[in-house]
């Protein structure tokens, strides 16, 4: 069986290599394993610039594991957070706060719109009792990428905390910490950097890490311990995913050898444009204005015609090799293909291209997307 490719944003697909590296078992006190992740510490801090300013502090779990123990360490049980939301994974960050008990404002956005640093502005004028904002990079829900860096420069002139869930932009898309100011910065194994799922890491300013102790009501979750705890031992604090850290390890190895950031941040925007143009000639328009789409993750609007039907298109293509994704907006009917993981050029127009022949197979008229 040759396995498909997943143009999904997580899981995605992975190289031979990366796989690979899950052949062998690791017991967690072994030096070689710590040694591993002390490596993959260093490496993910050097990817931001973050390196004697900021920690790397990995958690199991899959990315909203990591989220949740960035909101809960680095926001004070009394804390106040503001969240602007336009779409899916921004509800979640709210939710987190609601769930564990920390005071939340929100400002809302339609799912197609960026979010406006003036209005972050605004509200962090009128409410002196928000101490962070919490903010979605790329909003993998639609595929939308808000202005990060604008509004960190808002949120550091009002003095505020700024909590960063990067976790489908972390590796393509530049975070600078020597430029933009933040607090944590959020991602995982199973994304951009191409690992396997199973693991998150917390990129804090050290300083505002420090000050975090006791803040957290979950124990699995407590950053400040997980890093205090790696500092002095090395070891993960429970059991560590072995083999996702193995995997990571590897994926990071081929992540430097392809040219970093630029290497892979053009790779995907590539894929992206192959994709848009690609779905255009068959009348597919897409959700999002080019200006605010992201290279990460692409929302299509679903046919308009009685012969489509999700179900029955995904599984035809998945059965000629390629794994998309549905869409995730309640008000219209799309579904989604990302551009991220390890395949060569001919993944993108190969999806395309099956995608034609299905909805030919279907009686679709592709053509009826159209307004
Ligand atoms: C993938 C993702 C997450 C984490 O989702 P999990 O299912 O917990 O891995 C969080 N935020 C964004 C923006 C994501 O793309």
């Amino acid at each position: 069986m040759t396995t498909p490719i997943l143009l999904t944003p997580g899981p995605l697909t992975t190289s031979d290599r990366t796989r690979e590296a899950m052949l062998r078992d690791w017991g967690s006190w072994d030096s070689d394993f710590n040694a591993i992740t002390g490596r993959i510490r260093k490496q993910i801090l050097a990817i931001v610039h973050g390196e004697g300013t900021h920690e790397c502090v990995p958690m199991q779990g899959s990315g909203t594991f990591s989220v949740e123990a960035a909101i809960g360490t680095m926001v004070p049980r009394d804390g106040h957070v503001l969240v602007p939301v336009n779409g899916a994974y921004c509800q979640r960050i709210a939710r987190i706060c609601r769930t564990m008990g920390r005071r939340l404002s929100t400002l809302n956005y339609p799912e197609d719109r960026i979010m406006q640093p003036a209005d972050i502005d605004a509200a962090l004028e009128q409410d002196k009792t928000i101490t962070h904002v919490a903010v979605v990079h790329c909003e993998t829900g639609t595929g939308v990428l808000n202005p990060l860096e604008a509004i960190a420069a808002v949120v550091a002139r009002h003095g505020r905390g700024l909590i960063v869930d990067a976790m489908s932009s972390f590796g393509a898309i530049d975070i600078d910490a020597r430029k933009i100011r933040f607090d944590a910065v959020v991602a995982a194994s199973g994304k951009c950097l191409e690992g396997v799922p199973g693991m998150g890491f917390v990129i804090a300013r050290r300083e505002a890490l420090a000050a975090t102790e006791g803040n957290s009501q979950s124990l699995a979750l407590d950053l400040h311990d997980q890093w205090q705890y790696m500092e002095k031992t090395t070891q993960w604090r429970f059991t560590p995913p072995t083999h996702v850290v193995a995997a990571l390890d590897q994926a990071l190895q081929q992540y430097m050898e392809e040219g970093g950031l630029a290497a892979r941040g053009a790779r995907y925007a590539r894929n992206c444009q192959m994709l848009i143009d690609g779905m255009a000639a068959l009348g597919v328009r897409s959700y999002l204005e080019r200006s605010v789409q992201a290279p990460i993750i692409v929302t299509f609007h679903a046919p308009d015609d009685p012969h489509y039907d999700f179900k029955t298109f995904y599984q035809k293509v998945k059965a000629r090799g390629y794994i998309l994704y549905p869409g995730k907006l309640t008000e219209v009917e799309t579904f989604r293909v990302g551009c991220i993981g390890h395949f060569g050029d001919a993944g993108i127009p190969g999806a395309v291209k099956v995608i034609a022949e299905v909805f030919t197979e279907m009686g679709v008229q592709a053509a009826a997307c159209a307004a």
